[in-house]
């Protein structure tokens, strides 16, 4: 018997504890009904645990070092500038309005994601496979796009069924504005919109759906807070889908799911610039926060070391770890205290000094990762429980969610399985899970 299509349902900053609410309570009926018929697991993000990382991670099933997104914000050092993915508005504003649009709706997939890393789209379609993607910012597929905008001319590169935010359209399906009201819900009024129109269709084999707003109200609201703003509307978004099948019922016959986050979110009680405390470096090094994340890049000629300026934050109160290679080791400080680490042969890691500075989940794993890439900073930032980084047009998200660091809150992710035979642990896991779904290997 052919495999069952499949649809990923990616629902952005959706912390387990929001997803066990939603599934225990009554005001969530889609997710309950999905909850029901599958497996559910707890899995774990990458580090950093931010969303253009952890959608690239989620779409190419490989970590930063394979696809090489580092961040939200981050220092490009063959073209010596900052590219920003959209920190806040006031942060897109300060790198260069246009420059940030570029970075955000071209660039990241056709400059910055690594040629060698294949999506899950690609790998699919080579198999003669029909994909299609809902919002997703990871895209990269072999179709030619051009916007609907009549004034923007150059294309992008998508799957065979392709919707973005109402500026990529495969198909005319008379949604309304993905970006007309986005506090009020209309980037996923949008997405439920062509994601009703596709399942109407059965128009793929397989359908990356991805809803934002939750995130969205996390932020504003805190993990806790989210829940009365955007649950509702995150199931009925999911609801939408069910329901363009005939039900729940008969949606599952057609479809097997994977429901994910892509992070969790912690709150957040104070925010800092972690430019302050390396303001003595100043004209050596470029630093690049956010969230709960940053980098610290050394300029061409810098005196100073990563070391150094990890050395250097001890006793920076927003600074739970810093992570940094040498010799071909990662390094790990916290509070003045290494560990160092590189992969053993055969499995697992080899170590010396304290292990419980890493005692994250997954945490070799992912900063090993990060580390590898190379458009990451020569040190990377982990946060402390309830700090924020202050972008780079001064916002941050104080009093209510962020996310983006190592610690448990920030990275473990709920994850629920239907009719897929795989024990997706990481949301690295999803695109072999999917590929193995179809025998597409
Ligand atoms: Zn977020």
């Amino acid at each position: 018997m052919p495999a069952k299509k499949l649809v990923l349902i990616v629902v952005d900053g959706m912390t387990p504890a929001a997803f066990e609410r939603a599934v225990e309570g009554a005001r969530a009926p889609a997710l309950a009904f999905l909850a029901a018929h599958g497996v559910y697991r707890r899995g774990t993000s990458v580090f950093p645990s931010l969303t253009p990382v952890c959608l690239s991670s989620i779409a190419t099933g490989s970590g930063p070092g394979v696809h090489h997104i580092p961040h939200l914000v981050w220092w490009h050092r063959r073209e010596r500038r900052i590219v920003e993915y959209g920190s806040s508005f006031a942060a897109l504003r300060a790198a260069g309005m246009t420059q940030s649009i570029t970075d955000t709706i071209y660039n990241m997939n056709r400059r910055h994601l690594a040629a060698d890393a294949v999506t899950v789209y690609e790998a699919l379609e080579d198999a003669g496979l029909v994909t299609a993607a809902v919002n997703i910012t990871c895209y990269r597929g072999g179709t030619r796009y051009l916007p609907t905008l009549p004034w923007v001319t150059k294309p992008a590169y998508g799957p065979k069924r392709f919707f973005f935010y109402s500026l990529f359209e495969s198909d005319e399906t008379g949604a309304p504005l993905a970006v007309r009201d986005r506090a009020g819900g209309s980037t996923d009024t949008y997405a439920a919109a062509v994601g009703r129109w596709l399942v109407t269709r059965d128009g793929f084999d397989f359908l990356a759906y991805y809803l934002s707003d939750f995130d969205y109200a996390s932020h504003a609201h805190g993990p806790e807070g989210a829940d009365e703003i955007a649950l509702e509307r995150i199931d009925a978004a999911i609801q939408s889908l069910l329901d363009a099948a005939g039900g729940g019922d008969a949606f599952l016959e057609r479809y097997a799911v994977v429901l994910v986050s892509d992070h969790g979110q912690t709150t957040v009680e104070q925010a800092a610039r972690l430019e302050t405390p390396l303001a003595p470096f100043e004209g050596e090094i470029v630093v690049t926060a956010s969230n709960r994340a940053g980098q610290v890049y050394l300029l061409p000629g810098a005196r100073a070391t990563a070391a150094a300026l990890a050395e250097h934050l001890d006793g920076e109160p927003s600074v739970e770890v810093t992570l940094r290679r040498e010799d071909g080791e990662a390094v790990a400080r916290r509070e003045g205290e290494e560990l160092r680490f590189h992969p053993a042969d055969g499995s697992g890691w080899q170590t010396s000094g304290d292990a419980s500075i890493l005692d994250h989940p997954d945490a070799m794993g992912r900063v090993w990762s990060a580390l590898a890439n190379p458009n990451a900073g020569e040190l990377l930032v982990s946060a402390a429980e309830g700090w924020e980084y202050m972008d780079i047009g001064g916002r941050h998200h104080a009093g209510g969610g962020s996310h983006g660091s190592l610690v448990a809150g920030d990275s473990v992710v709920p994850v629920l399985t239907i009719g897929v035979d795989a024990e997706i642990e990481r949301i690295t896991d999803i695109t072999p899970a999917a590929i193995a779904h179809f025998d597409a290997v």
